[in-house]
Protein backbone atom coordinates (compact mmCIF):
# COMPACT_ATOMS: atom_id res chain seq x y z
CA UNK A 1 0.00 0.00 0.00
CA UNK A 2 1.50 3.39 -0.52
CA UNK A 3 1.64 6.09 1.92
CA UNK A 4 -1.62 8.08 0.99
CA UNK A 5 -3.45 4.72 1.37
CA UNK A 6 -2.26 3.30 4.29
CA UNK A 7 -3.03 7.20 5.59
CA UNK A 8 -6.40 6.66 3.86
CA UNK A 9 -6.88 3.45 5.70
CA UNK A 10 -5.91 4.46 9.12
CA UNK A 11 -8.25 7.54 9.13
CA UNK A 12 -11.29 5.23 8.00
CA UNK A 13 -10.40 2.83 10.89
CA UNK A 14 -9.99 5.59 13.31
CA UNK A 15 -13.56 6.76 11.98
CA UNK A 16 -15.36 3.22 12.76
CA UNK A 17 -13.62 2.92 16.31
CA UNK A 18 -14.01 6.50 17.14
CA UNK A 19 -17.90 5.96 16.36
CA UNK A 20 -18.04 2.67 18.43
CA UNK A 21 -16.30 4.09 21.22
CA UNK A 22 -18.90 6.78 21.53
CA UNK A 23 -21.54 3.84 21.40
CA UNK A 24 -19.81 1.86 24.39
CA UNK A 25 -19.87 5.08 26.52
CA UNK A 26 -24.11 5.53 26.43
CA UNK A 27 -25.39 4.37 29.50
CA UNK A 28 -27.63 1.08 30.17
CA UNK A 29 -31.12 0.47 30.32
CA UNK A 30 -32.44 -0.07 34.11
CA UNK A 31 -32.69 -3.52 34.12
CA UNK A 32 -28.83 -3.98 34.01
CA UNK A 33 -28.17 -2.73 37.33
CA UNK A 34 -29.35 -5.65 38.76
CA UNK A 35 -26.84 -7.71 36.19
CA UNK A 36 -24.32 -5.11 38.23
CA UNK A 37 -25.87 -6.64 41.75
CA UNK A 38 -25.17 -9.79 40.31
CA UNK A 39 -22.03 -9.34 39.06
CA UNK A 40 -20.79 -7.97 42.26
CA UNK A 41 -21.79 -10.92 44.42
CA UNK A 42 -19.70 -12.84 41.84
CA UNK A 43 -16.58 -10.87 42.21
CA UNK A 44 -17.13 -11.09 46.38
CA UNK A 45 -17.41 -14.49 46.16
CA UNK A 46 -14.27 -15.05 44.06
CA UNK A 47 -12.39 -13.11 46.15
CA UNK A 48 -13.35 -14.42 49.34
CA UNK A 49 -11.37 -17.85 48.27
CA UNK A 50 -8.22 -16.29 47.63
CA UNK A 51 -5.10 -18.18 48.76
CA UNK A 52 -1.77 -16.90 49.93
CA UNK A 53 0.75 -16.37 46.57
CA UNK A 54 3.51 -16.88 48.14
CA UNK A 55 5.60 -20.11 47.68
CA UNK A 56 4.00 -23.16 49.70
CA UNK A 57 1.87 -21.27 51.62
CA UNK A 58 -1.86 -22.48 51.87
CA UNK A 59 -3.55 -19.58 54.30
CA UNK A 60 -6.33 -17.53 53.71
CA UNK A 61 -5.05 -13.78 51.68
CA UNK A 62 -5.66 -11.04 53.41
CA UNK A 63 -6.02 -7.43 51.44
CA UNK A 64 -2.72 -6.48 50.59
CA UNK A 65 -1.63 -2.69 49.50
CA UNK A 66 -0.28 -2.57 45.64
CA UNK A 67 1.31 0.83 46.18
CA UNK A 68 2.02 1.09 49.89
CA UNK A 69 -0.48 2.76 52.13
CA UNK A 70 1.98 4.97 53.58
CA UNK A 71 2.87 6.36 50.17
CA UNK A 72 -0.78 6.56 49.02
CA UNK A 73 -1.36 8.61 52.41
CA UNK A 74 1.74 10.66 51.38
CA UNK A 75 0.17 12.28 48.18
CA UNK A 76 -3.83 12.13 48.98
CA UNK A 77 -4.49 16.07 50.21
CA UNK A 78 -7.29 15.97 52.81
CA UNK A 79 -9.74 13.51 52.11
CA UNK A 80 -7.23 10.63 51.79
CA UNK A 81 -8.98 9.62 48.65
CA UNK A 82 -7.47 9.14 45.18
CA UNK A 83 -8.43 8.87 41.60
CA UNK A 84 -7.73 5.40 40.43
CA UNK A 85 -8.69 2.78 37.45
CA UNK A 86 -9.20 -1.18 38.88
CA UNK A 87 -10.41 -4.09 38.17
CA UNK A 88 -13.41 -3.09 41.13
CA UNK A 89 -14.15 -0.10 39.51
CA UNK A 90 -14.52 -1.96 35.82
CA UNK A 91 -17.07 -4.76 37.62
CA UNK A 92 -18.36 -1.70 39.38
CA UNK A 93 -19.18 -0.05 36.26
CA UNK A 94 -19.44 -2.91 33.81
CA UNK A 95 -23.16 -2.82 33.98
CA UNK A 96 -23.89 0.99 34.42
CA UNK A 97 -21.89 2.12 31.56
CA UNK A 98 -19.89 0.43 29.14
CA UNK A 99 -17.14 3.21 30.01
CA UNK A 100 -13.68 1.03 29.17
CA UNK A 101 -12.09 3.61 31.82
CA UNK A 102 -13.88 4.44 34.80
CA UNK A 103 -11.90 6.27 37.08
CA UNK A 104 -13.06 6.77 40.64
CA UNK A 105 -11.88 8.62 43.81
CA UNK A 106 -11.26 5.85 46.16
CA UNK A 107 -9.93 5.49 50.02
CA UNK A 108 -5.98 4.77 50.29
CA UNK A 109 -7.49 1.96 52.84
CA UNK A 110 -8.81 0.23 49.43
CA UNK A 111 -7.29 1.56 46.42
CA UNK A 112 -5.09 -1.31 45.03
CA UNK A 113 -5.64 -3.56 47.68
CA UNK A 114 -6.15 -7.06 46.23
CA UNK A 115 -6.06 -10.59 48.60
CA UNK A 116 -2.64 -10.95 47.78
CA UNK A 117 -0.78 -12.50 50.35
CA UNK A 118 -1.65 -13.62 53.99
CA UNK A 119 -0.38 -11.26 57.10
CA UNK A 120 2.61 -13.39 57.55
CA UNK A 121 4.30 -12.89 53.81
CA UNK A 122 2.80 -9.39 53.56
CA UNK A 123 4.28 -8.73 56.16
CA UNK A 124 7.84 -10.54 55.76
CA UNK A 125 8.42 -9.95 52.52
CA UNK A 126 7.32 -6.60 52.00
CA UNK A 127 8.27 -4.70 55.31
CA UNK A 128 12.13 -4.12 53.71
CA UNK A 129 9.98 -1.92 50.99
CA UNK A 130 7.68 -0.16 53.34
CA UNK A 131 9.09 0.58 56.43
CA UNK A 132 12.45 2.87 56.64
CA UNK A 133 14.35 1.22 59.22
CA UNK A 134 15.24 -1.20 56.92
CA UNK A 135 18.17 -0.21 54.74
CA UNK A 136 17.36 -1.81 51.39
CA UNK A 137 19.20 -0.80 48.67
CA UNK A 138 17.42 0.56 45.46
CA UNK A 139 17.38 -2.53 43.34
CA UNK A 140 16.41 -4.76 45.62
CA UNK A 141 13.41 -1.87 46.70
CA UNK A 142 12.28 -2.02 43.03
CA UNK A 143 12.42 -5.98 42.53
CA UNK A 144 10.58 -6.17 45.75
CA UNK A 145 7.95 -4.07 44.34
CA UNK A 146 8.06 -5.70 40.96
CA UNK A 147 7.27 -9.38 42.44
CA UNK A 148 4.15 -7.77 44.28
CA UNK A 149 3.19 -6.22 40.90
CA UNK A 150 3.38 -9.23 39.31
CA UNK A 151 1.69 -11.10 41.80
CA UNK A 152 -1.42 -9.05 41.32
CA UNK A 153 -1.45 -9.35 38.00
CA UNK A 154 -1.37 -13.05 38.11
CA UNK A 155 -4.19 -13.02 40.63
CA UNK A 156 -6.05 -11.49 38.19
CA UNK A 157 -5.15 -13.79 35.74
CA UNK A 158 -6.25 -16.71 37.99
CA UNK A 159 -9.56 -14.80 38.23
CA UNK A 160 -10.77 -14.80 34.78
CA UNK A 161 -9.82 -18.77 34.99
CA UNK A 162 -12.57 -21.27 33.58
CA UNK A 163 -13.44 -22.62 36.44
CA UNK A 164 -14.44 -19.65 37.97
CA UNK A 165 -17.67 -19.56 35.64
CA UNK A 166 -20.60 -16.76 36.08
CA UNK A 167 -23.68 -17.58 37.12
CA UNK A 168 -27.04 -16.26 38.29
CA UNK A 169 -27.74 -15.59 42.19
CA UNK A 170 -31.04 -17.29 41.93
CA UNK A 171 -31.35 -16.87 46.01
CA UNK A 172 -30.96 -13.48 45.62
CA UNK A 173 -34.05 -10.79 45.65
CA UNK A 174 -32.44 -9.07 42.32
CA UNK A 175 -32.50 -11.99 40.28
CA UNK A 176 -36.18 -12.27 39.58
CA UNK A 177 -35.95 -8.53 38.33
CA UNK A 178 -33.62 -9.90 35.23
CA UNK A 179 -35.73 -11.93 32.84
CA UNK A 180 -34.72 -15.17 31.55
CA UNK A 181 -33.92 -13.66 28.29
CA UNK A 182 -31.61 -11.22 29.60
CA UNK A 183 -30.00 -14.33 31.81
CA UNK A 184 -29.17 -15.91 29.48
CA UNK A 185 -27.88 -13.27 27.36
CA UNK A 186 -25.78 -12.02 30.39
CA UNK A 187 -24.43 -15.67 30.65
CA UNK A 188 -23.13 -16.16 27.36
CA UNK A 189 -21.73 -12.89 27.22
CA UNK A 190 -19.79 -13.66 29.84
CA UNK A 191 -18.62 -17.43 28.67
CA UNK A 192 -17.52 -15.90 25.15
CA UNK A 193 -15.30 -12.96 26.90
CA UNK A 194 -14.27 -16.34 29.36
CA UNK A 195 -13.31 -18.34 25.98
CA UNK A 196 -11.74 -15.36 24.24
CA UNK A 197 -9.32 -13.85 27.15
CA UNK A 198 -8.62 -17.74 26.88
CA UNK A 199 -7.47 -17.53 23.55
CA UNK A 200 -5.90 -14.49 23.72
CA UNK A 201 -3.45 -15.13 26.52
CA UNK A 202 -1.99 -18.28 27.17
CA UNK A 203 -1.57 -17.99 30.77
CA UNK A 204 0.11 -20.46 31.39
CA UNK A 205 2.96 -18.01 30.53
CA UNK A 206 2.26 -16.66 34.27
CA UNK A 207 2.54 -19.71 35.62
CA UNK A 208 5.91 -19.88 34.34
CA UNK A 209 6.64 -16.76 35.91
CA UNK A 210 5.52 -17.51 39.14
CA UNK A 211 7.59 -20.70 39.52
CA UNK A 212 11.04 -18.57 39.01
CA UNK A 213 9.66 -16.09 41.47
CA UNK A 214 8.72 -19.21 44.28
CA UNK A 215 12.43 -21.12 43.46
CA UNK A 216 14.14 -17.53 44.43
CA UNK A 217 11.79 -17.49 47.81
CA UNK A 218 12.69 -21.11 48.09
CA UNK A 219 16.14 -20.69 48.10
CA UNK A 220 16.20 -17.22 49.92
CA UNK A 221 12.98 -15.54 52.21
CA UNK A 222 14.54 -12.72 52.11
CA UNK A 223 16.05 -11.98 48.77
CA UNK A 224 18.07 -9.10 47.68
CA UNK A 225 19.07 -7.89 44.32
CA UNK A 226 21.78 -10.39 44.00
CA UNK A 227 18.83 -13.38 43.98
CA UNK A 228 16.73 -11.55 41.82
CA UNK A 229 19.18 -10.15 39.41
CA UNK A 230 20.23 -13.97 38.73
CA UNK A 231 16.60 -14.55 37.09
CA UNK A 232 15.00 -11.52 36.07
CA UNK A 233 16.83 -8.22 34.38
CA UNK A 234 15.79 -4.27 35.71
CA UNK A 235 16.05 -1.70 33.85
CA UNK A 236 15.07 1.89 35.62
CA UNK A 237 14.86 5.46 34.60
CA UNK A 238 14.35 8.10 37.10
CA UNK A 239 11.30 10.42 36.00
CA UNK A 240 11.60 14.34 36.58
CA UNK A 241 9.25 16.21 38.69
CA UNK A 242 6.64 15.53 41.67
CA UNK A 243 4.84 11.95 41.13
CA UNK A 244 1.51 12.40 39.74
CA UNK A 245 0.64 9.56 38.49
CA UNK A 246 1.74 6.03 38.70
CA UNK A 247 0.92 2.22 37.52
CA UNK A 248 1.88 -1.28 37.13
CA UNK A 249 1.02 -4.10 35.18
CA UNK A 250 2.33 -6.70 33.03
CA UNK A 251 2.74 -8.24 29.30
CA UNK A 252 4.54 -10.25 26.70
CA UNK A 253 6.46 -8.52 24.16
CA UNK A 254 7.35 -9.64 20.74
CA UNK A 255 9.67 -8.50 18.34
CA UNK A 256 9.30 -10.63 15.33
CA UNK A 257 6.83 -13.09 13.54
CA UNK A 258 6.57 -15.01 16.66
CA UNK A 259 3.42 -16.10 18.63
CA UNK A 260 3.23 -13.67 21.37
CA UNK A 261 1.85 -16.32 23.72
CA UNK A 262 5.53 -18.20 23.53
CA UNK A 263 6.98 -14.90 25.41
CA UNK A 264 6.84 -14.38 29.29
CA UNK A 265 5.50 -11.25 30.24
CA UNK A 266 7.63 -8.63 31.70
CA UNK A 267 6.51 -6.21 34.67
CA UNK A 268 6.08 -2.43 34.11
CA UNK A 269 5.32 0.20 36.56
CA UNK A 270 5.97 3.68 37.62
CA UNK A 271 7.61 3.27 41.09
CA UNK A 272 7.68 6.07 44.21
CA UNK A 273 11.60 6.21 45.62
CA UNK A 274 11.39 5.29 49.44
CA UNK A 275 10.46 9.07 50.82
CA UNK A 276 7.92 9.45 47.99
CA UNK A 277 9.86 12.45 46.29
CA UNK A 278 10.25 11.33 42.60
CA UNK A 279 9.44 8.02 41.18
CA UNK A 280 10.89 5.67 38.77
CA UNK A 281 9.99 4.03 35.57
CA UNK A 282 11.04 0.43 35.94
CA UNK A 283 10.96 -2.92 33.57
CA UNK A 284 11.37 -6.17 35.09
CA UNK A 285 12.17 -9.01 32.35
CA UNK A 286 12.93 -12.48 32.76
CA UNK A 287 16.47 -13.67 31.30
CA UNK A 288 14.77 -15.77 29.12
CA UNK A 289 13.19 -12.76 27.07
CA UNK A 290 16.25 -10.61 27.23
CA UNK A 291 17.08 -11.00 23.71
CA UNK A 292 13.28 -10.41 22.56
CA UNK A 293 13.12 -7.18 25.18
CA UNK A 294 16.55 -5.53 23.23
CA UNK A 295 14.07 -3.69 20.87
CA UNK A 296 12.74 -2.22 23.88
CA UNK A 297 15.38 -1.76 26.00
CA UNK A 298 17.65 0.38 23.87
CA UNK A 299 14.29 2.25 22.18
CA UNK A 300 14.04 2.93 26.55
CA UNK A 301 17.82 4.21 26.34
CA UNK A 302 17.76 6.36 23.58
CA UNK A 303 14.43 8.38 24.34
CA UNK A 304 16.14 8.55 28.14
CA UNK A 305 18.91 10.16 27.02
CA UNK A 306 16.65 12.83 24.83
CA UNK A 307 14.55 13.37 27.98
CA UNK A 308 17.29 13.65 30.16
CA UNK A 309 19.44 16.42 27.55
CA UNK A 310 16.83 18.29 25.62
CA UNK A 311 13.89 17.54 27.88
CA UNK A 312 12.13 16.25 24.96
CA UNK A 313 8.91 14.30 25.74
CA UNK A 314 8.97 11.08 23.52
CA UNK A 315 10.42 9.33 26.74
CA UNK A 316 7.11 9.74 28.86
CA UNK A 317 4.74 9.45 25.76
CA UNK A 318 6.29 6.03 25.12
CA UNK A 319 5.85 5.02 28.93
CA UNK A 320 2.69 5.98 28.77
CA UNK A 321 2.07 4.32 25.69
CA UNK A 322 3.38 0.80 27.71
CA UNK A 323 1.76 1.29 30.92
CA UNK A 324 -1.28 2.18 29.22
CA UNK A 325 -1.52 -0.83 27.43
CA UNK A 326 -0.78 -3.43 30.06
CA UNK A 327 -2.29 -1.72 33.24
CA UNK A 328 -5.39 -2.57 35.51
CA UNK A 329 -4.07 -0.35 38.37
CA UNK A 330 -3.93 2.99 37.40
CA UNK A 331 -3.46 6.29 39.88
CA UNK A 332 -3.68 9.83 39.45
CA UNK A 333 -2.41 12.41 42.05
CA UNK A 334 -5.82 14.90 42.61
CA UNK A 335 -4.24 17.97 41.69
CA UNK A 336 -2.76 15.91 38.34
CA UNK A 337 -6.36 14.62 37.20
CA UNK A 338 -7.80 18.00 37.73
CA UNK A 339 -5.26 19.59 35.31
CA UNK A 340 -5.75 16.43 32.65
CA UNK A 341 -9.66 16.98 33.36
CA UNK A 342 -9.26 21.26 32.75
CA UNK A 343 -7.22 20.14 29.33
CA UNK A 344 -9.30 17.40 28.03
CA UNK A 345 -6.48 15.36 28.71
CA UNK A 346 -8.32 12.44 30.71
CA UNK A 347 -10.20 12.17 27.39
CA UNK A 348 -7.47 11.73 25.19
CA UNK A 349 -6.14 8.99 28.25
CA UNK A 350 -9.26 6.90 27.66
CA UNK A 351 -8.99 7.24 24.00
CA UNK A 352 -4.92 6.21 24.12
CA UNK A 353 -6.74 3.10 26.84
CA UNK A 354 -9.29 1.95 24.32
CA UNK A 355 -7.40 1.71 21.30
CA UNK A 356 -4.40 0.00 22.68
CA UNK A 357 -7.35 -2.63 24.05
CA UNK A 358 -8.27 -2.37 20.74
CA UNK A 359 -5.15 -3.59 19.33
CA UNK A 360 -4.89 -6.30 21.21
CA UNK A 361 -8.16 -7.76 20.36
CA UNK A 362 -7.54 -7.08 16.56
CA UNK A 363 -4.06 -8.55 15.70
CA UNK A 364 -4.76 -7.88 11.75
CA UNK A 365 -4.56 -3.60 12.23
CA UNK A 366 -3.54 -4.00 15.47
CA UNK A 367 -0.28 -1.42 14.52
CA UNK A 368 -2.76 1.46 12.98
CA UNK A 369 -4.62 1.04 16.18
CA UNK A 370 -1.05 1.88 18.12
CA UNK A 371 -0.68 4.44 15.67
CA UNK A 372 -4.26 5.92 16.88
CA UNK A 373 -3.37 5.38 20.67
CA UNK A 374 -0.04 6.92 19.51
CA UNK A 375 -2.13 10.27 18.30
CA UNK A 376 -4.10 10.50 20.94
CA UNK A 377 -1.04 10.51 22.94
CA UNK A 378 0.23 13.12 21.51
CA UNK A 379 -2.23 15.41 22.07
CA UNK A 380 -1.56 14.99 25.82
CA UNK A 381 0.14 17.87 27.95
CA UNK A 382 2.12 16.32 30.26
CA UNK A 383 3.50 19.39 31.98
ZN1 LIG B 1 1.44 -16.85 53.14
Amino acid sequence: MSFDNKEKFKNEIKKLFDSIYDLNNQDFPEEFKFLQLNEQDLLKSKKRNSKCNYVNCNERAIGSHSYSRDFLNSITQYDDEIFCLNLDNMYRNMYINREDFPLNKKHINNAGVENLFCSKHDNEVFERIENLRFKTDLDTYLYLYGYRFFIFEYYHENMTKKELQPKIYENKSYSKQINKELQEKYLSDKEYIIDSLDNLYNKSNFDEVKKIYDKIFCDNSLPTCKEFSENFILKKFKLKGEINFFANGSMAYKNDDSDINSHLPSVYAIVPDREYQYSYFTIITPKQEEDSMKIVFDEFDKLYHKYIKEDNKEFLKCVMLFILDCSQNIFFVEKFYNRLTKNNDIDNIKKVYYYLAQARLFNDISADLKQIAYEYISKINFI
